[in-house]
């Protein structure tokens, strides 16, 4: 069979080594007799395995001591909503950082809530995307947080730096680009992750709270939302997503055993170079977002023909290079090139897209 290489933007691929010792514990976890997912949460069994779960995140992302970390529902989406409902009172003003799909859906949520000011939007220079410089954003000085998306999944967009917000906290959506990198956590008031891309399967999402933004949450938020409920019952107010917590303590793992955040920067790097290189030199290709503004997670790219793409894609399928269909929003390719896919994996796409622009250029 054709290696397969899955550029899906989640759920993505997971780690080759944690697939396989999740498949051969897969029905007798730890010599139990039974799977994980069949043990009951509260078992010291399992209490063990999120607590190394946790102290492992922490390690990976050098968390300090005064953030909660909550294993909790409701992948990204559900903290769209989570955010306004623990951060601000019915009233309030938040400012919302717009440079793509996921910004702009949770600035729909958080309408729900709370006065949204958009402080900034992505503009196009030189018919590339960039974000505008902090100094010129419309800033509310009484905004009761920022939230912004430093990875836009859809749109190939990353903001590698972190905004300045003063005393007021800044929330960050890290779905698509959490650990692929070390960040400085003590910059953020929240740090909201779904799954489905660098941490584990999906029904997982994991925020990293600043404790004095704890108690804070409105009367009506949901128990299962509410950042202090969640943390006062160490994630297990109600039964967490167990066979996700426990493949993303897998993942936590292998990511120590590569070297961290800080060697899976170097790795990333070193992926995306290689594919944004192949786009830029073969005039076959594009992509549409100013350089120092690309992901290292979802390179987008357009071919210059579209009416090639069907038979693009189908002769990659063929090849083994699963899941390379931009988009809906956005059309074109997008190659989603987390921590668990291996360079050997965006060389065979090069070569693959070299060839293809030789064939129909
Ligand atoms: N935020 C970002 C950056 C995403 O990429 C996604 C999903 O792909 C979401 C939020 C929504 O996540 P979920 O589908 O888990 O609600």
């Amino acid at each position: 069979m054709t290696k397969v290489y899955n550029f899906c933007a989640g759920p993505a691929m997971l780690p080759e080594a944690v697939m396989q010792q999740a498949q051969n514990e897969f029905i007798n976890w730890q010599n139990q007799g039974c799977s994980v997912m069949e043990m009951s949460h509260r078992s010291k069994e399992f209490i063990a395995l999120a607590e190394a779960a946790e102290q492992d995140l922490r390690d990976l992302l050098s968390i300090p001591d005064n953030y909660k970390v909550l294993f909790t529902h409701g992948g990204g989406r559900g903290q769209f909503s989570a955010v306004p409902l623990n951060l601000s009172q019915e009233g309030d003003s938040a400012d919302y950082i717009v440079s793509g799909s996921w910004s702009k859906s949770a600035v729909e949520e958080a309408q729900k809530y709370i006065n949204v000011n958009v402080a900034a939007t992505t503009t196009s220079e030189d018919g590339l995307v960039v974000m505008p410089v902090q100094d010129s954003w419309n800033q509310n000085p009484d905004a009761a947080y920022v939230h912004y998306c430093p990875n836009e999944t859809v749109d190939g967009v990353e903001i590698n730096w972190i905004p300045v917000t003063g005393d007021i906290p800044l929330v960050a959506d890290m779905s698509s680009n959490i650990l692929s990198q070390p960040i400085d956590v003590s910059k953020f008031g929240v740090i909201y992750a779904g799954a489905q891309k660098n941490i584990g399967p999906s029904g997982l999402s994991v925020v990293i709270v600043r404790e004095d933004l704890l108690d804070k949450a409105r009367s009506i938020t949901p128990a299962i939302f509410d950042y202090t409920v969640i943390a006062k019952h160490d994630s297990m107010y109600n039964t967490p997503p167990t066979f996700a917590w426990y493949l993303a303590g897998l993942v936590f793992k292998w990511l120590k055993e590569q070297g961290g955040v800080a060697a899976m920067a170097e790795r990333n790097k070193a992926k995306s170079d290689l594919l944004y290189s192949c786009i830029d030199e073969l005039d076959f290709y594009s992509n549409n977002v100013a350089p120092e503004y690309r992901s290292r997670m979802n390179v987008t790219f357009h071919l210059k023909n579209a009416e090639l793409d069907k038979q693009f894609l189908a002769e990659a399928e063929n090849a083994g290079l699963k899941a390379l269909k931009g988009h809906r929003i956005v059309g074109g390719m997008r190659a989603s090139i987390y921590n668990a896919m291996p360079i050997e994996g965006v060389q065979t796409l090069v070569n693959f897209m070299q060839d293809f622009a030789k064939r129909n250029g």
